[in-house]
């Protein structure tokens, strides 16, 4: 309790709602998986739910922190990941 869903956890930040694509597939955990949920849990990018079954829905609701934003994006460059 004490938790809002709408307040980034890592930067204490508000976060804006927003469409975000859905992605599909069963896949291992990339190196990005595991910076993600210390450095950008709340980053605007496609929301991977990396689920098997099949695609019901295309878009997903989710919380946009945009710090996390820009440490996504500094992540990848620094990563040369894409
Ligand atoms: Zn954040």
């Amino acid at each position: 309790m004490g938790h809002s869903v709408t307040t980034c956890e890592v930067h204490s930040l508000s976060m804006s709602p927003k469409l975000v694509d859905l992605t599909y597939g069963m896949r291992y955990d990339t190196p990005m998986d595991e910076a993600r949920p210390a450095l950008f849990p709340h980053a605007n990018e496609p929301y991977d739910t990396r689920a098997c079954m099949g695609v019901q829905q295309t878009k997903a609701r989710v919380y946009v922190c945009p710090l996390c934003t820009k440490a996504h994006s500094a992540w990848l460059q620094a990563n040369n990941a894409s």
